[in-house]
């Protein structure tokens, strides 16, 4: 037998059960940025890799050990988008979506990192991303996470997260206090793990986030980022709050909160559970102010965030708050050599007749057990029955199959899609 070959380790398949849960998913995303007045943009997946190098920064973990990079047939380093931001940005300049305008915008689609897969991480995985151009305030970083609040009240699982709130200040204000904290951390080497050691060096803000415990309980004395805001930040950062909570709306503050790229200012935010494990950030987010300038555009103010979907999905589950779909609402099936002649012109007249109801036309033969079965297998509503002795006197048997009180009735296909669909709609 010739083997079998397996699909790439940490990117995942979705069958028919899984697809079921996620277009309702989509569905309650798409239904929100819609409702806050955003718009779509698709971008491509590959980009040319500089791009992610100068929008996440050279010394992250993203663009150090996590980037799918390639050369194509021309010897061009492209790679598979680790985010959605850098591209979305680069789109928006390409276009002139930015000159002076506001953009609210929102994408959705798969994105690559090579990371040991485990339970939520994987290789290929799906972020919905939203990101708003060209102001500056708090009211629109309040808005962005507001937006995110409403996705996750409508699932009902607001009460599951919480919602974790940082301000990082600007580059300057970063520059004093991350020299502040190189300091402190060069004092205390000795406890540092061996990442933490070598961002010391590299990116020393990282550091804060070590999941090392010994790290974890040195940084309880650092010195704090929040002690080096200035009037701006700090103002910024405490309009926000009580904007949230204007709308009710609570949260944490974190002040170890600095996420993993680079391009970020003021604002950061991540919705956290702990149901998922390890992998319990279902959602980050902030400000970017520098990053449309890094990327060659004219100076403009930026907020966002990227929601992890197989997280969602799988937090979801766990909560038993997605429901089992019915893969159609109408069972069409028949026997005898004459009725399966008509069977599918049967079906196509339900289908005609009763849009946006999913009528399945039983194949394959077999006796009307097997085809009840199968009708009840798809959780379908109604079977149309067709038999030979019916047809030739032009009626069919309507079956309500979740109802089996109300039996079956004989009567024409046209009484038949009444019934079904004064029932359905
Ligand atoms: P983490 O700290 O878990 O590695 P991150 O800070 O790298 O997350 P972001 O770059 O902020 O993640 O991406 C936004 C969201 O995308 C995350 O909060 C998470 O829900 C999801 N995500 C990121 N990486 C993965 C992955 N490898 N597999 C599945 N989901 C992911
Ligand atoms: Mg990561």
């Amino acid at each position: 037998m010739t083997a079998q070959i397996q699909a790439v380790r940490g990117m995942n398949d979705l069958l028919p059960e899984d697809t079921a849960k996620w277009q309702q998913v989509e569905a309650v995303l798409r239904q929100n940025v819609r409702a806050f007045g955003y718009s779509e943009i698709r971008m491509p997946i590959v980009e040319k890799t500089p791009l992610f190098s100068r929008a996440i920064g050279e010394v992250t973990d993203v663009v150090e050990k996590e980037m799918y990079t390639f050369l194509d047939r021309q010897g061009e380093s492209l790679s598979l988008r680790p985010e959605g931001t850098a591209g979305c940005v680069r789109a928006c300049l390409e276009h002139n979506l930015l000159y002076n305008q506001e953009q609210r915008l929102w994408y959705m689609g798969p994105m690559f990192r090579h990371e040991r897969p485990q339970k939520g991480r994987y290789r290929q995985f799906h972020q919905l991303g939203v990101e708003a151009f060209g102001l500056n305030g708090p009211d629109i970083d309040a808005e962005i996470i507001l937006l995110s609040a409403a996705i996750f009240r409508q699932f009902g699982i607001l009460d599951e997260l919480d919602l974790q709130l940082n301000s990082l200040g600007t580059k300057e204000e970063r520059l004093v206090y991350r020299a502040k904290l190189v300091e402190f951390l060069e004092q205390h080497l000795d406890v540092l793990d061996e990442d933490s050691k070598r961002r010391v060096k590299t990116n020393p803000l990282r550091v804060l986030d070590s999941k090392d415990e010994r790290v974890q309980e040195l940084l309880l004395d650092a010195p704090k980022l929040s002690d080096y805001l200035g009037e701006g930040s700090r103002a910024h950062f405490d309009t926000l709050r009580s904007l949230l909570e204007d709308a009710g709306l609570k949260y944490s503050l974190n002040d170890r909160l600095v996420r993993g790229l680079d391009y970020y200012n003021l604002t950061v935010f991540e919705w956290v559970t702990t149901a998922l494990g390890a992998q319990g950030t279902v959602c980050g987010g902030g400000r970017y102010d520098g990053l449309v300038e890094e990327l060659g555009g004219d100076a403009t103010p930026a907020v966002g965030f990227g929601m992890g979907l197989e997280r969602l999905v799988l937090l979801l589950s766990t909560l038993e708050k997605l429901k089992s779909q019915r893969q159609c609402e109408v069972y069409v099936m028949g026997q005898g050599e004459q009725v399966i002649r008509q069977q599918a012109k049967i079906a196509m007249q339900l289908r005609d007749a009763l849009p946006g109801l999913r009528v399945l036309n039983h194949c394959g033969g077999g006796s009307f057990k097997r085809q009840f079965k199968r009708a009840d297998k798809l959780q379908a509503l109604f079977a149309v029955v067709l038999g030979e002795d019916e047809l030739k006197q032009n009626l069919v048997t309507l079956k309500d199959l979740q109802h089996a009180e109300n039996g079956q009735i004989t009567c024409t296909l046209a009484e038949a899609i009444e019934k079904i669909r004064s029932q359905t709609c």
